[in-house]
């Protein structure tokens, strides 16, 4: 096994395999999510359903396939997307009329429904989410999760009467990404809004939560929630009728939150021994393992964990029993270490005779012997506290990782080092194309990942860290994926 430390991308690929996690297929930038990532997004996916409704959003289902025309309709947003579209041109041996893209994001299948569905102000809000797969060709190098050419995620597209509700929304639901980051995937994020360069093609304005993996010193955008003001409600002609009969154009949100989540968690928490999953997001969060001696009693050992279970089953505990024959208890323990399962039971023959059992946390090694009669109740504890924990180191380095500056240098400093550097600036699409452009020899992949959206007031008279024109605003920069 690679060291984390040493050879990231090494590491992480063997993570990947060995936990099972993922296998490789025979078209670049496509994997294979194997069960143990499925069923982790599968936990995102139930407990991000729960708060997107709760929002009164509906899900529905659009299709893959945009027409040229409509994909071509709004021109910004296209050229954001174009050269990573995808192109159905045949159909066996013939060639279609017209070719036919494969969806990038949806707006553009979506709003020309959204036109027909909206006539008055009765209609709005009009909320609605899908859980797909979108496609998209890039050739920047892949990286199993981050960045794929097919991803799945969920896309929220809603229109509403006023500027007011839609901007109140985009922060509601940035309010949520990052509370499920924290929450089910113990990451740390920091929410800002994205910088003109850096927007949503089509967009007025895209806030994003953006996460941070020390090991490679890198930033990552994380989710994203977009204002798209009326752009799109103009080239789409959605219009309603309000209360005094004047016609006039929705105002339309769009956000979206991916499998690169799971990317970001398995980076940031993984170690030397493989996979640490945090527990809410955990297939399973305890493995329970006997440990077998020739004159011990298999059949009284067997029926006791199998109550044990029950009892952290009745608690929605998520558990296996790895009770084969065939592999010794050490090989089990690495075998679960590595998939990352945060807890381990132990239970051997002293365990039997003094009514307990060993748990060992995942992920600091911490071992606990506890009575049977208190297993329950201390499980969900340390569940608890593993959780926490996990998150509380995670933002400890993100705080020690993150420097403010004020000039170039000290700014290349903080970069060159793997962290990200939080720099007044003028804002000004020129100085940050400039700042890209002169650092991409020395640190490369350099980018301003977000206005974040609490930070210090600018004093009067500060300067921008790079081009010396007032400062208006503080950006965290950083390399990025
Ligand atoms: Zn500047």
């Amino acid at each position: 096994m690679h060291r984390k430390a040493e050879n990231f991308s090494s590491w992480y690929s063997e993570v990947l395999l060995k936990a099972e996690l993922i296998d490789y297929y025979d078209i670049s930038g496509c994997y294979i999510l194997r069960p143990w990532a499925f069923s982790m997004w599968e936990v995102v996916q139930q407990d991000l359903d729960k708060r997107i409704k709760s929002m009164g959003v509906k899900n529905c289902y659009f299709p893959l396939f945009v027409s040229e025309g409509a994909l071509n309709a709004e021109k910004e947003h296209v050229e954001g997307f174009t050269p990573e579209v995808a192109w159905v041109t045949r159909s066996g041996s013939s060639n279609l009329t017209s070719p036919i893209a494969i969806r990038p994001t949806s707006e553009t299948v979506i709003y020309p429904y959204m036109s027909k569905w909206i006539r008055s102000h009765r209609d709005l809000p009009l909320k609605i989410n899908q859980w797909c797969n979108v496609i998209r060709w890039e050739f920047k190098h892949p990286t199993p999760f981050l960045r794929t050419r097919e991803f799945l995620w969920q896309e929220g597209h809603t229109a509403h009467e006023k500027e007011e509700a839609a901007r109140a929304e985009v922060l509601e639901v940035l309010d949520m990404y990052a509370d499920v980051y924290k929450d089910l995937l113990a990451v740390p994020v920091i929410k800002g809004e994205k910088t003109r360069r850096e927007k949503f093609a089509g967009a007025d304005y895209t806030m994003s939560t953006e996460a941070f993996i020390p090991a490679t010193g890198r930033g990552i955008q994380a989710a994203t929630s977009h204002g798209l003001g009326q752009n799109f409600a103009k080239i789409f002609k959605i219009e309603f009728e309000n209360e005094s009969s004047q016609k006039c154009q929705v105002w339309q949100n769009c956000w979206g939150f991916t499998t690169r989540s799971l990317g970001i968690m398995i980076m940031l928490h993984g170690d030397d021994q493989g996979l640490v999953i945090p527990p809410r997001v955990a297939p399973v969060q305890v493995v329970l393992i006997p440990i077998m001696q020739e004159d011990c009693n298999a059949e009284q050992m067997k029926s006791d964990l199998v109550r044990m279970e029950e009892e952290l089953k009745s608690r929605s505990v998520r558990t296996v029993i790895d009770d084969s024959s065939s592999r010794t208890p050490g090989w089990k323990y690495n075998h679960w270490e590595m998939k990352g399962v945060p807890l381990r039971l132990e239970y051997g023959p002293k365990d039997m005779q003094a009514g307990s059992v060993r748990l060992v946390r995942r992920d600091n090694r911490a071992k606990f012997d506890v009575s049977v009669e208190q297993l329950g109740e201390q499980v969900e504890k340390i569940l608890q506290d593993i959780q926490q924990s996990l998150y509380e180191s995670a933002l400890r380095v993100q705080e020690e990782q993150t420097r403010k500056v004020t000039g170039l240098e000290e700014f290349m400093e903080a970069i060159g080092k793997g962290m990200m550097a939080v720099a007044p600036s003028c804002n000004r699409e020129a100085c940050e194309e400039a700042v890209e452009q002169e650092t991409d020899a020395m640190l490369g992949s350099l980018k301003a990942l977000c206005i974040p959206s609490q930070q210090d007031e600018v004093a009067e008279g500060t300067r921008c860290f790079a081009c010396d024109q007032p400062a208006t605003c503080h950006i965290l920069w950083g390399k990025s994926y």
